[in-house]
């Protein structure tokens, strides 16, 4: 396979990393954090005129029709800026989820106003106690005539007050032996509680409550009781992107322990000049280039239909990117000392946000679990 970059994406990448290094510096990042909104409409606009909001939807909705080694390219500039608009949430996980399953009507309506930056989405799916199970799913689906009533409490929802649209899943009775449907659910739909919290890294979550929405037959993406595979597949795209951003927040914060210990002085010198620095900065390098060989295996098999083969490179990915970014992050909090875990410095967020990527979606061992399960059941 070819790794090298297209023209475009080259041109791309040039643009992008100029616009993150002059307008979204950390100052620009903690301003944004603390306005409470996840979001900074300007920047937005600036990631719609880039074309990154429909970059990777189809050319037939006012998309570019990319694919996810160009979510890749995204994803891994974002996490060397630490970006925390909801670009996971809206344009990879929303976006495809509508891109593969949803009805024409609901592809016309709404991915030409993700591509503008005019409309978000959250996938509210994974619930209390669910752990990081896919399968875990309790909200209640009742038929009411040609409509449904949707009752449930969805958890940790990435982006979900400031979306227009939740795209939430459920089963009939709520029984777990049900197979699970998925639905659109709109945003100002009564019924729908919204109880927002910030994370750690400095995301915008919420808890979602589901009580009496109704939902029309129009607001089902794919077939009755057929969401599982839409879903996997959109959670497998979010996995291989969170890798790239992994990455990318690796790469930024090699860079910043490299120059903290070429400043940094102890004993009349820079600590940079002790061989022992030198061994540990280069552990980290490998490891993050390690994390990025998966990263790129994970983006190359997320668009695949074929599930077992793309979920186990994705799982296998998330697996390994997880165990590189906690020696990376804990390796570059040692060699900064004490102020690595002091909220001035850039190093900190960086290190707080690969803690997090680690638990989104399942941590290590979870993946590690889920490739082991896969060894044992084809062997
Ligand atoms: C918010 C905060 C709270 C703190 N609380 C406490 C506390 O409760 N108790 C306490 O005792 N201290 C505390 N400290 C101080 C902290 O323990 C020191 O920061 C720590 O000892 C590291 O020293 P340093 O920051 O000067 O690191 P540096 O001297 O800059 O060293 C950076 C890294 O390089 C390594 N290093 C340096 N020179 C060498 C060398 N020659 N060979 C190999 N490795 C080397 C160090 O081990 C370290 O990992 C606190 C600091 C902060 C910022």
């Amino acid at each position: 396979m070819n790794f090298n970059l297209t023209e475009e994406q080259h041109m791309l990448q040039d643009s992008l990393r100029r616009f993150l290094a002059n307008e979204y510096g950390f100052d620009k990042r903690r301003d944004i954090v603390a306005g409470g909104q996840g979001v900074d409409k300007a920047t937005w606009n600036a990631f719609a005129e880039m074309g990154l909001l429909g970059y990777t939807l189809p050319e037939e909705y006012d998309g570019l029709g990319g694919n996810g080694l160009d979510t890749m390219l995204v994803m891994e500039n974002f996490g060397r800026a630490l970006v925390v608009e909801p670009y996971l949430s809206t344009v990879v996980l929303g976006g495809s989820i509508i891109s593969e399953a949803g009805s024409d009507e609901q592809k016309q309506r709404i991915l030409p106003k993700i591509a503008t930056g005019e409309e978000f989405l959250a996938f509210a799916h994974y619930e209390p106690s669910g752990r990081h199970n896919l399968d875990y799913v309790r909200t209640e689906i009742q038929t009411h005539g040609d409509d449904y009533i949707l009752n449930g409490r969805k958890t940790a929802v990435f982006d979900a007050a400031g979306a227009h649209y939740l795209i939430v899943s459920g089963r009939r009775k709520g029984r777990p032996t049900e197979p699970v449907s998925l639905f659109l659910v709109n945003h100002d739909s009564s019924g729908v509680e919204i109880e927002e919290y910030t994370t750690h890294d400095g995301h915008r979550v919420a808890d979602v409550i589901l009580d009496s929405v109704m939902v029309s037959d129009d607001d089902r993406i794919g077939g009755r009781g057929q969401a599982m595979p839409i879903i996997e597949k959109g959670v497998d795209r979010a996995i291989a992107a969170l890798c790239a951003e992994a990455v990318g927040a690796m790469e930024a914060l090699n860079e910043t322990t490299r120059e903290y210990v070429q400043t940094r002085q102890q004993f009349g010198m820079p600590i940079g000049k002790f061989q022992v620095i030198q061994h540990k900065l280069a552990d980290m390098f490998i490891a993050t280039e390690q994390a990025r060989s998966m990263a790129i295996l994970a983006a190359s098999e997320s668009d695949s239909d074929d599930r077992d083969q793309r979920r186990r490179a994705v799982s296998m990915a998330k697996a390994l990117v997880g165990q590189s970014a906690r020696f990376v992050g804990q390796t570059a909090v040692q060699l900064h000392g004490g102020m690595g875990v002091t909220d001035e410095m850039f190093a900190a967020h960086l290190f707080k946000r690969l803690t997090l990527i680690n638990l989104q979606f399942g941590d290590a061992d979870y993946h590690l679990g889920q490739v082991s399960d896969g060894m044992l059941k084809s062997a």
